[in-house]
């Protein structure tokens, strides 16, 4: 079984010459985290000899062996990781690598999200079952560094921050999965100020591990008379073992896992089933103010999604390396030219099946970056208006990221399986296990439906599509420099590209006016429009790609990258971007008919 191979050319591509490290590094905070595009080198190295080296060895370890619930010493039951999932988990917390984008003050390394991402698609592609702890913990760092108090924060955040104990987000229960307001769960408020929590959370990734001795969960619940809906919602911290008075981890607190599910893929992850509150409630803290728990969870599940988007790219990049491989090595009929067999990847068919998952991975890597340095700018630009704006678009792109390149990471991992033929479709070549794995990723954390309501409904109707409109106006200002370019094939995708602008500009139209008159009829074309968008997205970011290829050849360079660039660009230009020609016209048309048809005809 091949090996995951840190992608590191294509990844430093992006960051430096693509989103543009430099200006990254040249924020105030990461100036003084002394970040430079050396040290970001550096690290991308070191981050891949860890995936390539600990965490892949372990990946297909995870799926075969899987996570393990048995009763516990106290008649209460206990997880069990895959073996060398609590060993890799110390040198991956002893090599510092939780704290990278974390802030200094709390033990973090200050370093840019941008290099975090990057660092941790190498880990998803490596390992996903793995990576999910590191998500789920980062998570909770974000959501307590913003609403925690200064006491919640000193206690916890150092040691989530530096690995020693990990996170958890409590949100799912059985009658509570896409509809939040439907959650149940109790929150009795004690005389001392803290809380009871009772109630059943179901699929809580990493809700129960022996990878290291807390867990925090954070857990949103209703306290007594709040109001029905989300707005009664609040959060709490509960953590597995409560501190005692030197801060260590003391007595058990009434958070139990009951069990673990028995999954398509991930099956290194474990997905518990938390009891809170069996034998007196669970001990919680309450995070910022009653009733804001849901806005303080968003905080967390959007930093989910975007890993989510992140866990896909890795994926999908992993299942393309094995494709490619097998395709070199499999002799199968022959190419009418040479007498013999040859290997597959001379036949069209295999070619186009590995170039569109090669050029749609880059497109999502591009993406995923892009929105990366959005948020370090975000976050850290001087200037308040230029902060307010990146924010803008990462909220913009982020249901766009989450929503198509899983779903594309699905099909692409499915070519992969094609390309392996039969082999495929048998487990012993690994194939299969990277269309397990990634199937969840359009599902968790919001399924692709929830985002593309969100773009459809929230995010285009926020501020009069302005931000929309100003994005689209910036992917048309490329395509024209585009346009003029020296080089035929970058001219060529502009061509291209101005299509796939004008069906994204007329489909927008006509789902916002679709969204004002009748928003159901929105809603069975939201879908169709967020992958429009992703394509769209997808095509602007592979042409400014192709541009800054075409000008590296122009001037002298003689690395075969940046040929084999311009090629996968044209290849997306030609292939995939005239889908949204397609898409555009399902997005304009009358969809009456599907809301008027009868339950009993679906
Ligand atoms: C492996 C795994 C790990 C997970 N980890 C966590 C975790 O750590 N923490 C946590 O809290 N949860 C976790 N989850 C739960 C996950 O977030 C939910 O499964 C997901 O949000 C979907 O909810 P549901 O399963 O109840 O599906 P449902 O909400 O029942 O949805 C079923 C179908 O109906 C559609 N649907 C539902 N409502 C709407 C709507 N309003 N508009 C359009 N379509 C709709 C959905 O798109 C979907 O196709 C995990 C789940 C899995 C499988």
């Amino acid at each position: 079984m091949q090996s995951y191979n840190p992608p590191i050319r294509d990844i430093r591509f992006v960051i430096h010459e693509l989103v543009g490290a430099a200006s990254i590094c040249a924020l105030p905070a990461y100036r003084a985290s002394e970040c430079d595009p050396a040290l970001i080198d550096a690290v991308l190295d070191e981050a891949g000899k860890f995936a390539g080296e600990v965490l892949s060895p372990l990946n297909a370890i995870g799926d075969r062996e899987g996570a393990r619930w048995q009763p516990g010493s106290d008649g209460t039951g206990e997880v069990r990781t895959a073996p060398g999932f609590p060993e890799a988990y110390r040198r991956f917390v002893e090599g510092g690598w939780m704290a990278l984008p974390c802030a200094p003050q709390f033990g973090g390394q200050g370093l840019p999200r941008l290099l975090a991402t990057a660092v941790s698609e190498m880990w998803k592609g490596a390992n996903l079952s793995f990576s999910h702890v590191i998500t789920l913990t980062h998570g909770a760092i974000e959501a307590l560094t913003i609403a925690g108090s200064d006491e919640l924060k000193a206690t916890y955040l150092p040691r989530l921050v530096s690995g020693e104990w990990t996170g958890t987000m409590n949100i799912t229960e059985p009658q509570a999965g896409s509809d939040l307001a439907a959650i149940a769960c109790r929150a009795e408020p004690q005389e001392d100020g803290t809380y009871r929590i009772f109630g059943q959370k179901i699929f809580i990734t990493y809700g129960d591990h022996d990878i290291a001795p807390n867990i925090v969960h954070l857990v949103l619940a209703r306290t007594p008379g709040a109001p029905p809906g989300v707005k009664g919602l609040s959060l709490f911290l509960v953590p597995k073992f409560i501190l005692d008075a030197g801060g260590a981890p003391g007595a058990r607190n009434d958070v139990h896992c009951a069990s673990i599910e028995h999954k398509l893929g991930v099956h290194g992850s474990p997905t518990t089933t938390l009891v809170h509150g069996d034998h007196g409630g669970s001990l919680g803290y309450l995070i910022g103010e009653i009733g804001r728990g849901l806005e303080i969870m968003f905080v967390m599940m959007n930093s989910a999604r975007l890993s989510v988007g992140t866990e896909s790219l890795g994926v999908a990049q992993y299942a393309w390396q094995m494709a490619s491989a097998y395709a070199r090595e499999r002799l199968q009929g022959s190419d009418g030219k040479s007498g013999g067999k040859v290997p597959i990847v001379r036949h069209p068919d295999v070619r186009r099946l590995l170039m569109t998952q090669r050029s749609t991975t880059e497109a999502i890597r591009a993406l995923a970056y892009t929105i990366a340095g959005l948020q370090d700018v975000a976050h850290h630009a001087e200037d308040a208006e230029e902060r307010q704006r990146a924010h803008r678009r990462v909220e913009l792109l982020t249901p766009i990221l989450k929503g198509w390149s899983t779903e594309s990471a699905v099909d692409l991992t499915s070519m992969a399986i094609q390309v392996f033929g039969g082999m495929g479709f048998v487990e012993e070549t690994g194939i299969a296990q990277c269309l397990r794995d990634v199937r969840i990723t359009p599902i968790y954390e919001g399924t692709t439906a929830i985002q593309a309501a969100d773009l459809a409904g929230r995010k285009l109707a926020r501020d009069g599509g302005e931000t929309l409109n100003a994005f689209l106006d910036e992917m048309r200002r490329d395509r024209a420099a585009m346009r003029t370019a020296d080089d035929p094939t970058v001219r060529a995708i502009a061509e291209e590209l101005a299509r796939s602008l004008d069906d994204a500009a007329s489909a927008a139209d006509a789902i916002r006016q679709k969204m004002t008159s009748d928003p159901a009829a929105g809603l069975v074309v939201a879908e169709p429009f967020l992958r429009l968008m992703g394509t769209t997205v997808g095509g602007w970011l592979m042409g400014k790609a192709a541009r800054v290829a075409a000008a590296a050849l122009a001037n002298g360079a003689d690395d075969p990258f940046y040929a084999e660039k311009l090629a996968t660009a044209k290849f997306y230009a030609d292939h995939v971007l005239p889908r949204t020609a397609g898409l555009a016209m399902t997005v304009r048309s009358d969809d009456g008919l599907l809301l008027a048809l009868a339950d009993e005809v679906f």
